[in-house]
C-alpha cells in the first residue's frame, strides 16, 4: 500500500471506547489530536453542552461514554462535572428525603411516648415508610458519589431504626423489627446509634427467640436469618 492509499484509508482507534473510528464514523470532538468516534462524541458534546469540552481529560469522557468511573490521579477535579450533574439529577429525592427526616424526628419524638398504639405511631410510621421508599434510589446516588470522590459517603438512614423500634414496642413484633434494620444493613447504610443495625438485629433476635421458643440466629456476614435447629432459612419480607 502505498503512502497517499494508507492516508486516505486510514484507520484509528477511538481514544475513549476502543472502537474503529475512519473519516466516516468520525465524531467532532477530539483528544490529543485524535477524533473520538461519532457515538462518544454525540454523548461528550451533550454531557457539556459544548461549554468547556476542551478541557475534558480522557477519563472523563470514558466515564460520560460509559458510565464507570475509573480511578484517575485527581478524581475529584476530573469528575467534578460528573459529580456535579450527579447532584442536580439526586436533587429533589434527596430535599424530599431531608424534608421527611426533619418530620419523622419530630413525630419520633411523640410517638414513642405514646403509652399505646394509636395514631401518633402510626403517622410517625407512615413518614418512615415514605422515607425508606426514596432509599433504594438515594444509595445509588451515595455509591456514586464515593466513588468519584474516593472517601466515604454514605450517610446514616434513621428511619430503618424507627420504624423497627417502634414495631417493637407498639406491636412487638420483631421479625418486622429485623426486617428494617436487616434492610438497611443490606442496601450498605449505617444506623446513627451506637450499635448499629447489627447490634438492633441482635437485640430482635433475642426478643424474638425468647418469647418465641425458637433458636433462629443470623449469619451477619451474609446477612441471612435461619433456624439454628433445623437449618431452614427464614426469609425475611415485610409482614402485615
Ligand atoms: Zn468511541
Amino acid at each position: 500500500m502505498g503512502i497517499f492509499s494508507s492516508i486516505f484509508s486510514s484507520t484509528w482507534m477511538c481514544p475513549v471506547c476502543g472502537k474503529e473510528v475512519s473519516n466516516n464514523n468520525k465524531g467532532a470532538v477530539s483528544f490529543n489530536n485524535c477524533y473520538l468516534c461519532s457515538d462518544c462524541s454525540v454523548k461528550v458534546e451533550s454531557f457539556y453542552k459544548n461549554k468547556h469540552i476542551e478541557h475534558a481529560y480522557l477519563e472523563e469522557m470514558r466515564a460520560i461514554v460509559t458510565g464507570k468511573y475509573e480511578d484517575t490521579e485527581n478524581n475529584y477535579f476530573t469528575y467534578e462535572n460528573i459529580l456535579i450533574d450527579l447532584e442536580n439529577k439526586y436533587k429533589t429525592i434527596e430535599d424530599k428525603h431531608f424534608e421527611l427526616l426533619d418530620k419523622i424526628y419530630e413525630q419520633y419524638s411523640i410517638a414513642i411516648n405514646q403509652d399505646e398504639l394509636n395514631e401518633e405511631v402510626r403517622k410517625c410510621m407512615n413518614l418512615c415508610m415514605q422515607d425508606i421508599k426514596l432509599a433504594d434510589e438515594l444509595i445509588i446516588f451515595y455509591k456514586k458519589c464515593e466513588k468519584i470522590l474516593r472517601q466515604k459517603r454514605i450517610p446514616a438512614y434513621p428511619s430503618f431504626s424507627r420504624i423497627s423500634r417502634l414495631y417493637e414496642v407498639f406491636y412487638h413484633d420483631y421479625l418486622n423489627a429485623m426486617f428494617f434494620c436487616y434492610k438497611g444493613l443490606v442496601l450498605g447504610y449505617s444506623d446513627d446509634s451506637k450499635n448499629g443495625f447489627k447490634g438492633k438485629i441482635a437485640k430482635y433476635l433475642k426478643k424474638y427467640n425468647k418469647e418465641n421458643n425458637k433458636n433462629y440466629k443470623f449469619n451477619y456476614e451474609n446477612a441471612v436469618l435461619f433456624d439454628d435447629d433445623t437449618g431452614e432459612i427464614i426469609e425475611l419480607i415485610k409482614k402485615q
